[in-house]
């Protein structure tokens, strides 16, 4: 079936690398050629693909999707979260990543991120491989 559940706890928000987590699902499927698909089924979350090297990349995007989406008293969803949601669809729900010679096509400063905006929660996602 190839596909895999992951389940993080979060805190209230933040980028989790979620790299090896996706990998250990590749080296299980002995997969040396395809695609991989990551995807997250909540509307306040995302996956997303940046910088592994500086962690000071994360929180300056923290920090600009802060600045870009406040939490505003016209908005209307009264869960009140509505920033959240807006940095969900911003970043998108998923990432698509090719796998070659068993391993995910990352360049040398990429890594995958699991993006928490409305936690603390506990959060899913799934990781689905396609195989050539
Ligand atoms: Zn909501």
């Amino acid at each position: 079936m190839n596909l895999f559940s992951f389940t993080l706890s979060t805190g209230k928000e933040g980028f989790y690398d979620i790299t090896s987590m996706v990998n250990d699902a590749i080296q299980t499927t002995h997969t040396s050629r395809g695609i991989c698909v990551i995807y997250t089924p909540h509307t306040t979350a995302a996956i997303t693909i940046n910088e592994n090297a500086d962690p000071d990349v994360q929180s300056d995007l923290i920090y600009a999707l802060n600045k870009t989406y406040p939490d505003r008293p016209e908005f209307k969803h009264m869960e009140g979260n509505s920033a959240a949601h807006l940095k969900s669809s911003t970043i998108g729900c998923s990432e698509t990543v090719i796998i070659d010679k068993g391993e995910l096509l990352l360049g040398t400063w990429q890594g995958i991120y699991f993006c928490e905006f409305d936690g603390p929660r506990t959060r899913k996602f799934y990781v689905k491989i396609i195989k050539d």
